[in-house]
Protein backbone atom coordinates (compact mmCIF):
# COMPACT_ATOMS: atom_id res chain seq x y z
CA UNK A 1 0.00 0.00 0.00
CA UNK A 2 1.60 3.59 -1.19
CA UNK A 3 2.04 6.48 1.48
CA UNK A 4 -0.67 8.71 -0.69
CA UNK A 5 -3.41 5.16 -0.20
CA UNK A 6 -2.57 4.49 3.35
CA UNK A 7 -3.23 8.07 4.16
CA UNK A 8 -6.69 8.59 2.30
CA UNK A 9 -7.61 5.28 4.59
CA UNK A 10 -6.22 6.70 7.77
CA UNK A 11 -7.76 10.34 7.43
CA UNK A 12 -11.45 10.46 8.20
CA UNK A 13 -12.12 13.63 5.88
CA UNK A 14 -10.67 11.95 2.84
CA UNK A 15 -12.33 8.99 3.32
CA UNK A 16 -15.88 11.00 3.73
CA UNK A 17 -15.11 12.72 0.13
CA UNK A 18 -14.17 9.13 -1.41
CA UNK A 19 -17.64 7.61 -0.07
CA UNK A 20 -19.68 10.32 -1.26
CA UNK A 21 -18.33 10.06 -4.79
CA UNK A 22 -19.50 6.37 -4.98
CA UNK A 23 -22.57 7.39 -3.77
CA UNK A 24 -23.24 10.02 -6.60
CA UNK A 25 -21.81 7.43 -9.15
CA UNK A 26 -24.12 4.92 -8.09
CA UNK A 27 -26.94 7.50 -8.07
CA UNK A 28 -25.58 8.28 -11.46
CA UNK A 29 -26.13 5.02 -12.54
CA UNK A 30 -29.55 4.59 -11.04
CA UNK A 31 -31.03 7.62 -13.54
CA UNK A 32 -27.82 8.29 -16.22
CA UNK A 33 -30.69 10.77 -18.49
CA UNK A 34 -32.52 12.46 -15.81
CA UNK A 35 -35.75 14.44 -17.18
CA UNK A 36 -36.04 17.90 -17.64
CA UNK A 37 -38.12 18.32 -14.98
CA UNK A 38 -36.00 16.69 -12.42
CA UNK A 39 -32.86 19.08 -13.42
CA UNK A 40 -35.40 22.23 -13.45
CA UNK A 41 -36.27 21.00 -9.54
CA UNK A 42 -32.29 21.20 -8.96
CA UNK A 43 -31.45 24.56 -10.13
CA UNK A 44 -34.99 26.00 -8.76
CA UNK A 45 -33.67 24.44 -5.33
CA UNK A 46 -30.17 26.19 -5.82
CA UNK A 47 -32.22 29.38 -6.83
CA UNK A 48 -33.92 29.30 -3.68
CA UNK A 49 -31.10 28.55 -1.70
CA UNK A 50 -29.24 31.44 -3.25
CA UNK A 51 -31.82 33.86 -2.71
CA UNK A 52 -32.44 32.67 1.02
CA UNK A 53 -28.89 33.24 1.98
CA UNK A 54 -28.30 36.16 0.14
CA UNK A 55 -27.57 38.54 3.02
CA UNK A 56 -25.48 35.43 4.86
CA UNK A 57 -22.42 35.21 1.59
CA UNK A 58 -22.35 38.84 1.97
CA UNK A 59 -21.29 38.78 5.71
CA UNK A 60 -19.23 35.75 4.72
CA UNK A 61 -17.03 36.88 2.15
CA UNK A 62 -16.69 40.42 3.93
CA UNK A 63 -15.74 38.36 7.15
CA UNK A 64 -13.65 35.90 5.09
CA UNK A 65 -11.64 38.84 3.37
CA UNK A 66 -11.66 41.69 6.21
CA UNK A 67 -14.01 43.72 4.51
CA UNK A 68 -15.56 43.60 1.41
CA UNK A 69 -18.72 45.58 -0.01
CA UNK A 70 -21.93 43.79 0.50
CA UNK A 71 -22.62 45.34 -3.28
CA UNK A 72 -18.99 43.83 -4.52
CA UNK A 73 -20.83 40.57 -3.44
CA UNK A 74 -23.92 40.95 -4.16
CA UNK A 75 -23.33 41.92 -7.75
CA UNK A 76 -20.32 39.30 -8.41
CA UNK A 77 -21.42 36.50 -6.68
CA UNK A 78 -25.32 36.62 -5.69
CA UNK A 79 -26.83 38.42 -8.69
CA UNK A 80 -24.32 36.49 -11.57
CA UNK A 81 -25.41 33.30 -10.12
CA UNK A 82 -28.81 33.96 -10.39
CA UNK A 83 -28.26 35.15 -13.77
CA UNK A 84 -27.00 31.89 -14.99
CA UNK A 85 -29.82 29.95 -13.22
CA UNK A 86 -32.58 31.96 -14.84
CA UNK A 87 -30.40 31.91 -18.13
CA UNK A 88 -30.37 27.65 -17.73
CA UNK A 89 -33.81 27.23 -16.40
CA UNK A 90 -34.73 29.38 -20.00
CA UNK A 91 -32.42 27.60 -22.24
CA UNK A 92 -32.70 23.85 -20.60
CA UNK A 93 -35.11 22.74 -23.58
CA UNK A 94 -33.64 23.74 -26.36
CA UNK A 95 -30.05 22.54 -25.13
CA UNK A 96 -31.22 19.17 -23.99
CA UNK A 97 -32.36 18.09 -27.34
CA UNK A 98 -31.09 15.46 -29.84
CA UNK A 99 -30.01 17.12 -33.06
CA UNK A 100 -30.55 15.86 -36.49
CA UNK A 101 -27.13 15.74 -38.17
CA UNK A 102 -26.86 16.61 -42.17
CA UNK A 103 -26.45 13.28 -43.70
CA UNK A 104 -24.26 12.38 -46.33
CA UNK A 105 -26.38 11.38 -50.22
CA UNK A 106 -24.64 7.87 -49.90
CA UNK A 107 -26.13 7.22 -46.58
CA UNK A 108 -29.44 8.14 -46.90
CA UNK A 109 -32.33 7.38 -46.24
CA UNK A 110 -30.64 6.48 -42.59
CA UNK A 111 -29.90 9.49 -40.59
CA UNK A 112 -27.84 10.88 -38.02
CA UNK A 113 -28.48 12.61 -34.87
CA UNK A 114 -26.54 13.99 -31.64
CA UNK A 115 -27.59 13.48 -28.41
CA UNK A 116 -26.61 15.43 -25.33
CA UNK A 117 -26.18 13.41 -22.07
CA UNK A 118 -24.27 13.97 -19.07
CA UNK A 119 -21.02 12.30 -18.38
CA UNK A 120 -21.63 11.13 -14.77
CA UNK A 121 -20.04 13.00 -11.71
CA UNK A 122 -18.43 16.16 -11.88
CA UNK A 123 -15.59 17.78 -9.57
CA UNK A 124 -15.52 21.26 -9.16
CA UNK A 125 -12.68 23.25 -7.38
CA UNK A 126 -13.29 26.93 -7.09
CA UNK A 127 -11.14 30.11 -5.53
CA UNK A 128 -11.16 32.57 -3.04
CA UNK A 129 -11.69 36.00 -5.04
CA UNK A 130 -15.22 35.30 -5.86
CA UNK A 131 -16.31 31.99 -4.10
CA UNK A 132 -19.92 31.85 -4.16
CA UNK A 133 -19.97 32.50 -8.30
CA UNK A 134 -17.02 30.23 -9.26
CA UNK A 135 -18.16 27.37 -7.23
CA UNK A 136 -22.06 27.31 -8.35
CA UNK A 137 -21.36 29.03 -11.96
CA UNK A 138 -19.40 25.49 -12.89
CA UNK A 139 -22.07 24.01 -10.81
CA UNK A 140 -25.16 25.22 -12.64
CA UNK A 141 -23.52 24.27 -15.94
CA UNK A 142 -22.82 20.65 -14.75
CA UNK A 143 -26.37 20.20 -13.09
CA UNK A 144 -28.28 21.97 -16.12
CA UNK A 145 -26.39 19.14 -18.11
CA UNK A 146 -27.93 16.17 -16.02
CA UNK A 147 -24.63 15.85 -13.60
CA UNK A 148 -23.79 15.09 -9.97
CA UNK A 149 -21.88 17.59 -8.50
CA UNK A 150 -18.95 17.69 -5.82
CA UNK A 151 -17.32 20.96 -4.98
CA UNK A 152 -14.39 21.89 -3.00
CA UNK A 153 -13.99 25.65 -2.36
CA UNK A 154 -11.11 27.51 -0.92
CA UNK A 155 -9.70 27.18 2.56
CA UNK A 156 -8.66 31.24 2.14
CA UNK A 157 -12.47 32.07 2.26
CA UNK A 158 -13.69 29.24 5.17
CA UNK A 159 -16.47 31.23 6.33
CA UNK A 160 -18.64 31.36 3.35
CA UNK A 161 -16.95 27.45 2.03
CA UNK A 162 -19.12 26.09 5.85
CA UNK A 163 -21.93 28.73 4.74
CA UNK A 164 -22.09 26.79 1.53
CA UNK A 165 -21.43 23.31 2.69
CA UNK A 166 -24.12 23.99 5.19
CA UNK A 167 -26.91 25.05 3.22
CA UNK A 168 -26.50 23.41 0.28
CA UNK A 169 -26.43 19.68 2.28
CA UNK A 170 -30.15 21.53 3.64
CA UNK A 171 -31.15 21.97 -0.21
CA UNK A 172 -29.43 18.79 -2.10
CA UNK A 173 -29.44 14.90 -1.29
CA UNK A 174 -25.53 14.46 -0.79
CA UNK A 175 -26.12 12.59 -4.32
CA UNK A 176 -26.71 15.35 -6.39
CA UNK A 177 -24.97 18.01 -5.03
CA UNK A 178 -22.15 18.14 -2.22
CA UNK A 179 -19.88 20.37 -0.94
CA UNK A 180 -16.35 19.61 1.10
CA UNK A 181 -14.07 21.63 2.53
CA UNK A 182 -10.50 21.16 3.36
CA UNK A 183 -7.05 23.10 2.43
CA UNK A 184 -4.68 21.79 -0.02
CA UNK A 185 -3.89 18.65 1.44
CA UNK A 186 -7.50 17.47 0.46
CA UNK A 187 -7.97 19.36 -2.71
CA UNK A 188 -4.96 16.86 -3.84
CA UNK A 189 -6.74 14.57 -2.93
CA UNK A 190 -10.28 15.90 -4.45
CA UNK A 191 -8.38 15.77 -7.72
CA UNK A 192 -7.08 12.55 -7.48
CA UNK A 193 -10.75 10.67 -7.36
CA UNK A 194 -11.79 9.44 -10.91
CA UNK A 195 -14.09 12.14 -11.53
CA UNK A 196 -15.78 12.09 -14.93
CA UNK A 197 -15.04 15.84 -15.91
CA UNK A 198 -13.02 18.27 -13.58
CA UNK A 199 -13.25 22.24 -13.35
CA UNK A 200 -10.68 23.92 -12.04
CA UNK A 201 -10.62 27.50 -11.25
CA UNK A 202 -7.49 29.01 -9.76
CA UNK A 203 -4.01 29.45 -10.49
CA UNK A 204 -1.89 28.42 -13.55
CA UNK A 205 0.62 26.39 -11.25
CA UNK A 206 -2.02 24.95 -9.58
CA UNK A 207 -4.10 24.12 -13.09
CA UNK A 208 -0.64 22.45 -14.19
CA UNK A 209 -0.91 20.18 -11.17
CA UNK A 210 -4.26 19.30 -11.36
CA UNK A 211 -4.16 18.63 -14.99
CA UNK A 212 -1.64 16.17 -13.85
CA UNK A 213 -3.51 14.52 -11.34
CA UNK A 214 -6.59 14.02 -13.55
CA UNK A 215 -4.33 12.79 -16.32
CA UNK A 216 -3.82 9.70 -14.28
CA UNK A 217 -7.71 9.06 -14.12
CA UNK A 218 -8.10 10.01 -18.27
CA UNK A 219 -10.57 12.50 -16.28
CA UNK A 220 -11.18 15.66 -18.93
CA UNK A 221 -10.55 18.38 -17.61
CA UNK A 222 -11.69 22.75 -18.34
CA UNK A 223 -9.12 24.87 -16.27
CA UNK A 224 -10.10 27.97 -15.91
CA UNK A 225 -6.39 30.15 -15.28
CA UNK A 226 -5.22 33.45 -14.85
CA UNK A 227 -2.28 35.50 -16.06
CA UNK A 228 -1.88 39.28 -16.52
CA UNK A 229 -4.66 40.58 -18.85
CA UNK A 230 -3.74 43.67 -20.98
CA UNK A 231 -5.33 46.57 -21.84
CA UNK A 232 -4.21 48.61 -24.76
CA UNK A 233 -5.28 52.38 -25.17
CA UNK A 234 -5.41 53.49 -28.63
CA UNK A 235 -4.22 57.14 -29.65
CA UNK A 236 -8.14 57.59 -30.61
CA UNK A 237 -9.01 56.73 -27.03
CA UNK A 238 -11.01 58.85 -24.80
CA UNK A 239 -9.17 59.25 -21.94
CA UNK A 240 -11.86 60.44 -19.22
CA UNK A 241 -13.75 57.75 -20.49
CA UNK A 242 -11.01 55.36 -20.75
CA UNK A 243 -9.63 56.29 -17.11
CA UNK A 244 -13.31 56.00 -15.02
CA UNK A 245 -13.42 52.26 -17.20
CA UNK A 246 -10.15 51.15 -15.90
CA UNK A 247 -10.58 52.66 -12.32
CA UNK A 248 -13.80 50.76 -12.12
CA UNK A 249 -12.13 47.28 -13.57
CA UNK A 250 -9.02 47.63 -11.40
CA UNK A 251 -10.48 48.30 -7.92
CA UNK A 252 -13.40 46.22 -8.11
CA UNK A 253 -12.89 44.16 -5.26
CA UNK A 254 -9.14 45.38 -4.96
CA UNK A 255 -8.20 44.39 -8.37
CA UNK A 256 -8.52 40.54 -6.88
CA UNK A 257 -10.06 39.65 -10.23
CA UNK A 258 -8.73 37.02 -12.43
CA UNK A 259 -10.19 39.23 -15.82
CA UNK A 260 -8.97 42.52 -14.38
CA UNK A 261 -6.75 44.76 -16.32
CA UNK A 262 -3.03 43.68 -15.66
CA UNK A 263 -1.52 46.21 -17.15
CA UNK A 264 -2.01 49.18 -19.67
CA UNK A 265 -0.33 50.17 -22.90
CA UNK A 266 -0.34 53.72 -23.78
CA UNK A 267 1.29 55.89 -26.72
CA UNK A 268 3.70 57.09 -24.99
CA UNK A 269 2.80 61.15 -25.87
CA UNK A 270 -0.41 60.37 -23.37
CA UNK A 271 1.16 58.76 -20.19
CA UNK A 272 1.17 62.30 -18.31
CA UNK A 273 -2.61 63.26 -19.38
CA UNK A 274 -3.84 59.37 -18.95
CA UNK A 275 -2.08 59.56 -14.86
CA UNK A 276 -4.18 62.79 -14.46
CA UNK A 277 -7.16 61.20 -15.80
CA UNK A 278 -6.76 58.18 -13.48
CA UNK A 279 -6.07 60.07 -10.68
CA UNK A 280 -9.71 62.25 -11.67
CA UNK A 281 -11.25 59.20 -11.79
CA UNK A 282 -10.04 57.80 -8.62
CA UNK A 283 -11.28 60.91 -6.59
CA UNK A 284 -14.77 60.33 -8.21
CA UNK A 285 -15.13 56.49 -7.47
CA UNK A 286 -13.29 56.62 -4.21
CA UNK A 287 -13.45 60.16 -3.01
CA UNK A 288 -11.40 58.90 0.55
CA UNK A 289 -9.73 55.96 1.47
CA UNK A 290 -9.12 55.64 4.80
CA UNK A 291 -12.21 53.60 6.40
CA UNK A 292 -14.18 53.67 2.65
CA UNK A 293 -16.71 51.12 2.62
CA UNK A 294 -16.78 50.85 -0.86
CA UNK A 295 -13.11 49.53 -0.77
CA UNK A 296 -12.11 45.84 -0.41
CA UNK A 297 -9.42 44.49 1.63
CA UNK A 298 -6.61 42.00 0.29
CA UNK A 299 -7.78 38.57 1.33
CA UNK A 300 -4.98 37.83 3.62
CA UNK A 301 -1.65 38.80 5.09
CA UNK A 302 0.28 36.98 2.87
CA UNK A 303 -1.33 38.31 -0.27
CA UNK A 304 -0.82 42.28 1.42
CA UNK A 305 2.97 41.02 1.65
CA UNK A 306 3.28 39.67 -1.38
CA UNK A 307 1.87 42.87 -3.17
CA UNK A 308 4.35 45.57 -1.37
CA UNK A 309 7.05 43.37 -2.33
CA UNK A 310 5.89 43.83 -6.11
CA UNK A 311 5.80 47.29 -5.38
CA UNK A 312 9.27 47.43 -4.04
CA UNK A 313 11.20 45.56 -6.16
CA UNK A 314 9.26 47.64 -8.85
CA UNK A 315 10.74 50.75 -7.15
CA UNK A 316 14.25 49.73 -6.24
CA UNK A 317 14.78 48.33 -10.33
CA UNK A 318 13.88 51.98 -11.50
CA UNK A 319 9.98 52.30 -11.94
CA UNK A 320 8.54 55.55 -10.58
CA UNK A 321 5.37 54.60 -8.30
CA UNK A 322 2.44 57.20 -8.64
CA UNK A 323 -0.56 57.00 -6.05
CA UNK A 324 -3.52 57.27 -7.16
CA UNK A 325 -5.14 58.62 -4.45
CA UNK A 326 -4.74 62.42 -2.50
CA UNK A 327 -3.99 60.44 0.39
CA UNK A 328 -0.87 58.80 -1.28
CA UNK A 329 0.23 55.61 -0.23
CA UNK A 330 -0.78 56.10 3.37
CA UNK A 331 -4.06 56.29 2.57
CA UNK A 332 -6.47 52.98 2.72
CA UNK A 333 -5.57 52.49 6.68
CA UNK A 334 -2.41 50.25 6.16
CA UNK A 335 -2.14 46.95 7.14
CA UNK A 336 -4.38 46.18 9.85
CA UNK A 337 -7.47 46.13 7.19
CA UNK A 338 -5.38 45.11 4.82
CA UNK A 339 -6.13 48.05 2.64
CA UNK A 340 -3.76 48.72 0.09
CA UNK A 341 -4.26 52.12 -1.63
CA UNK A 342 -4.18 51.83 -5.37
CA UNK A 343 -1.00 53.44 -7.20
CA UNK A 344 0.03 53.23 -11.07
CA UNK A 345 3.69 51.75 -12.11
CA UNK A 346 5.13 53.97 -14.44
CA UNK A 347 8.26 52.95 -16.49
CA UNK A 348 8.25 49.58 -15.87
CA UNK A 349 10.94 46.72 -17.31
CA UNK A 350 10.22 43.41 -17.71
CA UNK A 351 12.37 42.29 -15.28
CA UNK A 352 10.56 43.27 -12.31
CA UNK A 353 8.28 40.49 -10.69
CA UNK A 354 5.07 43.08 -11.18
CA UNK A 355 5.97 42.52 -14.97
CA UNK A 356 6.20 38.60 -14.74
CA UNK A 357 3.53 37.37 -11.94
CA UNK A 358 -0.09 38.35 -12.46
CA UNK A 359 -0.78 41.18 -10.19
CA UNK A 360 -3.87 40.75 -8.73
CA UNK A 361 -4.26 43.99 -6.43
CA UNK A 362 -4.90 47.43 -7.14
CA UNK A 363 -1.68 48.30 -8.93
CA UNK A 364 -1.48 49.09 -12.64
CA UNK A 365 1.76 49.36 -14.83
CA UNK A 366 1.90 51.76 -17.46
CA UNK A 367 3.73 50.51 -20.57
CA UNK A 368 4.28 53.59 -22.59
CA UNK A 369 4.71 52.18 -26.59
CA UNK A 370 5.49 54.78 -29.93
CA UNK A 371 3.86 51.81 -32.12
CA UNK A 372 0.62 49.95 -31.89
CA UNK A 373 2.88 46.78 -33.49
CA UNK A 374 5.42 46.84 -30.41
CA UNK A 375 2.36 46.42 -28.00
CA UNK A 376 1.21 43.52 -29.90
CA UNK A 377 4.70 42.06 -30.39
CA UNK A 378 4.43 42.73 -26.08
CA UNK A 379 1.71 40.98 -25.80
CA UNK A 380 2.59 38.04 -28.36
CA UNK A 381 5.88 37.42 -26.50
CA UNK A 382 4.04 36.17 -23.28
CA UNK A 383 1.42 33.96 -22.35
CA UNK A 384 -1.81 34.15 -23.97
CA UNK A 385 -3.68 36.11 -21.42
CA UNK A 386 -7.10 35.36 -19.92
CA UNK A 387 -8.63 38.74 -21.22
CA UNK A 388 -7.57 41.71 -23.30
CA UNK A 389 -8.87 45.58 -23.39
CA UNK A 390 -8.74 47.94 -26.14
CA UNK A 391 -9.86 51.71 -25.98
CA UNK A 392 -10.33 53.72 -28.60
CA UNK A 393 -12.25 53.68 -32.23
CA UNK A 394 -13.53 50.69 -34.30
CA UNK A 395 -11.04 51.53 -37.55
CA UNK A 396 -8.31 49.50 -38.64
CA UNK A 397 -6.16 49.63 -35.48
CA UNK A 398 -8.67 47.77 -33.13
CA UNK A 399 -9.22 45.22 -36.06
CA UNK A 400 -5.21 44.89 -35.93
CA UNK A 401 -5.31 44.62 -32.51
CA UNK A 402 -7.97 41.82 -32.49
CA UNK A 403 -7.00 39.70 -35.16
CA UNK A 404 -3.16 40.09 -34.38
CA UNK A 405 -3.51 38.38 -30.36
CA UNK A 406 -5.06 35.96 -28.95
CA UNK A 407 -6.55 35.83 -25.41
CA UNK A 408 -9.68 34.31 -23.57
CA UNK A 409 -11.48 36.71 -24.24
CA UNK A 410 -12.27 40.16 -25.21
CA UNK A 411 -14.01 43.43 -24.05
CA UNK A 412 -13.72 46.92 -26.21
CA UNK A 413 -13.98 49.85 -24.61
CA UNK A 414 -14.51 48.97 -20.85
CA UNK A 415 -13.40 45.92 -18.61
CA UNK A 416 -14.81 42.86 -17.75
CA UNK A 417 -18.30 42.71 -19.21
CA UNK A 418 -17.90 39.72 -21.64
CA UNK A 419 -17.72 37.73 -18.73
CA UNK A 420 -20.86 38.64 -17.85
CA UNK A 421 -22.58 37.46 -21.12
CA UNK A 422 -24.30 34.16 -20.68
CA UNK A 423 -24.53 33.62 -24.69
CA UNK A 424 -20.68 33.96 -24.96
CA UNK A 425 -18.34 31.60 -23.75
CA UNK A 426 -16.15 32.24 -20.89
CA UNK A 427 -12.73 30.77 -20.73
CA UNK A 428 -8.95 31.12 -21.01
CA UNK A 429 -6.30 29.63 -23.90
CA UNK A 430 -2.79 28.56 -23.66
CA UNK A 431 -1.83 29.62 -20.10
CA UNK A 432 -5.11 31.08 -19.19
CA UNK A 433 -6.50 27.74 -19.58
CA UNK A 434 -8.59 25.40 -21.38
CA UNK A 435 -11.99 24.91 -22.40
CA UNK A 436 -15.15 27.02 -21.63
CA UNK A 437 -18.33 27.37 -19.81
CA UNK A 438 -21.49 29.90 -19.00
CA UNK A 439 -24.82 29.28 -20.87
CA UNK A 440 -25.03 26.72 -23.61
CA UNK A 441 -20.98 26.24 -23.81
CA UNK A 442 -21.22 25.01 -20.17
CA UNK A 443 -23.69 22.32 -20.70
CA UNK A 444 -21.68 21.11 -23.50
CA UNK A 445 -18.32 21.08 -21.46
CA UNK A 446 -20.69 18.96 -18.68
CA UNK A 447 -22.17 16.48 -21.45
CA UNK A 448 -21.35 14.05 -23.55
CA UNK A 449 -22.74 14.69 -27.66
CA UNK A 450 -23.13 11.27 -28.70
CA UNK A 451 -23.81 11.06 -32.17
CA UNK A 452 -26.20 8.27 -32.99
CA UNK A 453 -26.61 6.87 -36.52
CA UNK A 454 -29.97 5.50 -37.46
CA UNK A 455 -29.94 2.99 -40.43
CA UNK A 456 -32.71 2.03 -42.64
CA UNK A 457 -34.17 -0.98 -43.92
CA UNK A 458 -33.05 -0.13 -47.41
CA UNK A 459 -29.10 1.08 -47.16
CA UNK A 460 -26.46 1.11 -50.16
CA UNK A 461 -24.58 0.21 -47.73
CA UNK A 462 -25.10 -3.30 -48.06
CA UNK A 463 -23.73 -3.16 -51.60
CA UNK A 464 -20.00 -3.06 -50.06
CA UNK A 465 -20.76 -6.06 -48.59
CA UNK A 466 -18.18 -9.35 -49.04
CA UNK A 467 -17.56 -11.41 -51.87
CA UNK A 468 -16.15 -7.98 -53.08
CA UNK A 469 -16.92 -8.06 -56.92
CA UNK A 470 -18.20 -5.82 -59.71
CA UNK A 471 -21.00 -4.48 -57.18
CA UNK A 472 -18.36 -3.06 -55.61
CA UNK A 473 -16.16 -1.66 -57.77
CA UNK A 474 -19.22 0.04 -59.61
CA UNK A 475 -20.26 1.42 -55.96
CA UNK A 476 -16.76 2.54 -55.35
CA UNK A 477 -16.98 4.42 -58.07
CA UNK A 478 -20.77 5.95 -57.62
CA UNK A 479 -19.45 6.76 -54.25
CA UNK A 480 -16.36 9.04 -55.81
CA UNK A 481 -18.71 10.51 -57.86
CA UNK A 482 -21.04 11.74 -54.75
CA UNK A 483 -18.68 12.39 -52.05
P1 LIG B 1 -5.17 28.59 -6.19
O1 LIG B 1 -4.69 27.94 -7.42
O2 LIG B 1 -4.19 28.86 -5.11
O3 LIG B 1 -6.33 27.73 -5.50
C1 LIG B 1 -7.53 27.38 -6.18
C2 LIG B 1 -8.15 26.16 -5.53
O4 LIG B 1 -7.27 25.05 -5.68
C3 LIG B 1 -8.42 26.28 -4.03
O5 LIG B 1 -9.65 25.66 -3.75
C4 LIG B 1 -7.29 25.48 -3.41
O6 LIG B 1 -7.61 24.91 -2.17
C5 LIG B 1 -7.09 24.39 -4.43
N1 LIG B 1 -5.75 23.77 -4.43
C6 LIG B 1 -4.58 24.30 -4.02
N2 LIG B 1 -3.57 23.46 -4.25
C7 LIG B 1 -4.12 22.36 -4.83
C8 LIG B 1 -3.59 21.14 -5.33
N3 LIG B 1 -2.29 20.88 -5.27
N4 LIG B 1 -4.44 20.27 -5.90
C9 LIG B 1 -5.75 20.56 -6.00
N5 LIG B 1 -6.31 21.67 -5.54
C10 LIG B 1 -5.50 22.57 -4.96
O7 LIG B 1 -5.88 29.93 -6.66
P2 LIG B 1 -6.48 31.10 -5.78
O8 LIG B 1 -5.37 31.85 -5.11
O9 LIG B 1 -7.60 30.59 -4.94
O10 LIG B 1 -7.14 32.02 -6.91
C11 LIG B 1 -6.43 33.00 -7.59
C12 LIG B 1 -6.07 32.54 -8.99
O11 LIG B 1 -7.23 32.06 -9.65
C13 LIG B 1 -5.56 33.67 -9.86
O12 LIG B 1 -4.50 33.20 -10.65
C14 LIG B 1 -6.74 34.02 -10.73
O13 LIG B 1 -6.43 34.63 -11.94
C15 LIG B 1 -7.36 32.68 -10.93
N6 LIG B 1 -8.77 32.83 -11.24
C16 LIG B 1 -9.22 32.46 -12.49
C17 LIG B 1 -10.55 32.63 -12.81
C18 LIG B 1 -11.09 32.25 -14.15
O14 LIG B 1 -12.31 32.20 -14.28
N7 LIG B 1 -10.27 31.96 -15.15
C19 LIG B 1 -11.43 33.15 -11.87
C20 LIG B 1 -10.95 33.51 -10.63
C21 LIG B 1 -9.62 33.34 -10.32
Amino acid sequence: MNAFVREQILDPSLVRMREAFDRQRAAFGTDMSPSRAVRIDRLDRLLAMTQRIAPAIERAVSADFGHRPAQVTRLADVMMVQAAIKHARRRLGAWMKARRAPTALAFRPGFGRIVPQPVGVVGVVSPWNYPYQLAMGPAIAAIGAGNRVMIKPSELTPRLAELMREAVAEHFAPEELTVVTGGAELGTAFVALPFDHLLFTGSTAVGRQVAMAAAANLTPVTLELGGKSPAILGADADLERAASRLVMGKLFNAGQTCIAPDYVAVPRGAVGPFVEAMRRAVAKQYPRLAGNPDYTSIVSDRHFARLQALLADARQRGARVVPLHAEGMGGGGGSGTRMLAPALVLEPSEDMSIMQEEIFGPLLPVLAYDTLDEAISYINRHDRPLALYWFGGAGADRDKVLAGTLSGGVTLNDCMWHFGQEELPFGGIGASGMGAYHGAFGFRTFSKEKPVFHQSKLSGTALLRPPYGRTFERMSRLLKLIT
